[in-house]
């Protein structure tokens, strides 16, 4: 058995049932990919839009297509044809062009609002205030063609383990209730993306529903 499949076999294990792995390949050849595939793998989770539809082309069709990093609008028409559910929604401008490239097709696109936890400025996302203000506003009720499914954040790069179970946690009781004030009557708000290869024990313990791990099961990443 190669290193890969071990590695994700390991990491099956010790993911409670409720929790959903999204297998991060960035970066990673479809070798590797096609690997963790025929372990049982379905779901996938990309940062970029070029290597994701290059890979998408080349790989089975019944692979689960996430899209994990920042999107650009101008791309969003590639993905809305394929794309299982975007984690990376942050902003009202992204959500409007995902609704409306998603009602030419007469598709509904699942979406998580990512959140801005990290005390590090360089991650994208709404504020706690932001996301309120959105969902409160006129415009965000008439987008029919979007399924809200949750949040996404990521934590401080850091080992102050501390700071990074303060920030899920933080994520955590704001997903609560934002579900209890606006989405009570919604089932499918109910995912909360957050935990990555160092960090995804706290995340669960915080309340994580899906886990998007790269170097833990493919090795360290090849810098592009
Ligand atoms: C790369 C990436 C991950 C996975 O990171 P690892 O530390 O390799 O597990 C998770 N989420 C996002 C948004 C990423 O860009």
């Amino acid at each position: 058995m190669s290193y890969i499949v071990s590695n994700i076999n390991q990491l099956r294990q010790q993911l409670p049932a409720h929790v959903k792995l999204v297998a991060v390949s960035k970066t990673m050849p479809v070798d590797n990919i096609m690997e963790v595939y025929n372990s049982g793998q379905r779901c996938f989770g990309e940062n970029r839009v070029k290597e994701l539809l290059e890979k998408e082309k080349q790989l089975p069709g019944d692979i689960e297509w996430h899209l994990i990093g920042h999107l650009q609008t101008n791309k969003v028409k590639h993905i809305v044809p394929f794309i299982q559910m975007i984690h990376s929604v942050d902003s009202f401008k992204l959500l409007d062009t995902i609704n409306r490239e998603a009602a030419k097709l007469h598709k509904t696109i699942n979406c998580l609002l990512q959140i801005h936890i990290a005390r590090e400025d360089t991650k994208f996302g709404f504020s706690f205030e932001e996301i309120v203000n959105m969902i409160e506003s006129e415009s965000f009720k008439a987008h029919d063609n979007v399924n809200i499914c949750g949040l996404m954040g990521m934590a401080t790069y850091t080992t102050d383990i501390t700071q990074i179970r303060q920030e899920f946690k933080s994520l955590s009781v704001f997903f609560s209730v934002l579900k209890n004030k606006y989405f009570s009557e919604s089932s499918a708000f109910a995912e909360l993306s957050m935990g990555m290869s160092d960090d995804y024990k706290i995340a669960i313990e915080e309340g994580s529903t899906l886990v998007r791990i790269g170097s833990l099961i493919f090795g360290a990443r090849r810098l592009i």
